[in-house]
């Protein structure tokens, strides 16, 4: 429950300010500031305190809103382009590598929507002779905070009216009600990240329950909507084979194949210094015991166990989502 509100001075009369701040039901305290950085990037927070009860802190957007994703991640284009109108998520996973990433576990969302729909736009024309491919949910989940953000009603129009563009929206939240309120876009995919059950309950904390997310996926799958099935991490763990098969044939019994756009994994991978980071922050996460190896500045699991782990996953993918294209985010 968000108990106070951080504003910047040059967006406090922003419509989009005043229409969140009446979004929220109970009294909140509001406090003003020059620059969101004063609250968001003070050095000496502690992550996981904050987690506890964290702020909102509403800011405008400055300098570049479009940025390079690694080369390593695609789901089929060559243009690819992540961007963050806001950075931290209500939820709280293990490996989230939001936590070795930012000083801060407060929620800062840019209110300047219309400057990323500029970036987009002039991103689409440079690229028109080729598709763009636009993800959000890189540094927030992309639904879960919706009915604050109203991101959904902002940002899909753009893409209703540019067809040469893809947004991958990427979630674990059930908040579809509003995307099943517009008619079905198929250069809009919702992108839904798993770990079978048991993994979530252990690590994926706040998290709806692997059996909410594939009833919504399957909602948004009926209406007409294009899904994206999103592995990532892959996480090791006892009778790995079975309990992904179970993942996967539990979502193609309710998910047909013509409905997912893709499919993509990744093992879990962190740099040297943001895996410190979370170690030091968070010295009792279960996923420390995982045995990761330092392979050329990143953390990640010895090449032999990824290997292994990849050839799993691609032949139990296959048998349930035959032709389905797969993409390993290799690290
Ligand atoms: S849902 Fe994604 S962004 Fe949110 S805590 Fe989990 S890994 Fe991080």
């Amino acid at each position: 429950m968000i108990e106070t509100v951080y504003i910047e001075n040059q967006i406090k009369k922003h419509p989009r300010t005043k229409k969140i701040l009446s979004r929220f039901k109970k009294k909140i305290n509001i406090v003003y500031c020059d620059h969101y950085g004063e609250i968001f990037n003070i050095k000496s927070q502690n992550f996981r305190i904050q987690k506890k009860k964290p702020a909102l802190i509403l800011a405008k957007k400055e300098g570049k809103k479009l940025h390079d994703i690694p080369k390593t991640f695609s789901i089929g284009g060559k243009k690819n382009y992540y961007f963050s109108h806001m950075l931290n998520c209500i939820y709280d996973c293990e490996y989230c590598f939001l936590q070795g990433k930012h000083m801060s576990a407060h929620y800062l969302l840019f209110v300047n929507y219309e400057d990323f729909f500029v970036e987009i736009k002039k991103k689409i024309k440079q690229n028109c002779l080729e598709k763009s491919y636009f993800f959000s949910g890189y540094d927030c989940d992309s639904l879960a905070f919706d009915g604050i953000t109203n991101f959904v009603d902002c940002f899909l129009p753009i893409f209703e009216k540019n067809k040469n563009a893809i947004l991958e929206l990427r979630t674990k939240s059930v908040q579809i009600h509003k995307i099943l309120k517009h008619k079905p876009i198929n250069n809009c995919i919702i992108a839904f990240s798993f770990t079978p059950e048991n993994i979530s309950k252990l690590i994926e904390h706040k998290v709806p329950s692997v059996k909410k997310r594939i009833v919504a996926m399957k909602k948004l799958a009926d209406a007409g909507w294009k899904v994206g099935l999103r592995f990532d991490p892959i996480i090791p763990a006892c009778n790995f084979a079975k309990i992904y098969e179970n993942l996967f044939k539990d979502i193609a019994l309710n998910i047909s194949k013509e409905s997912v756009h893709s499919i993509s994994f990744g093992m879990m991978r962190f740099p040297k210094k943001m895996f410190k980071k979370m170690i030091k922050e968070y010295p009792n996460k279960k996923i420390i015991s995982l045995n990761f190896k330092n392979n050329n500045g990143i953390y990640s699991y010895s090449k032999e166990v990824q290997k292994k782990l990849e050839n799993i996953v691609i032949k139990k993918l296959k048998k349930y989502m035959k032709d389905v294209p797969i993409y390993n985010c290799k690290v």
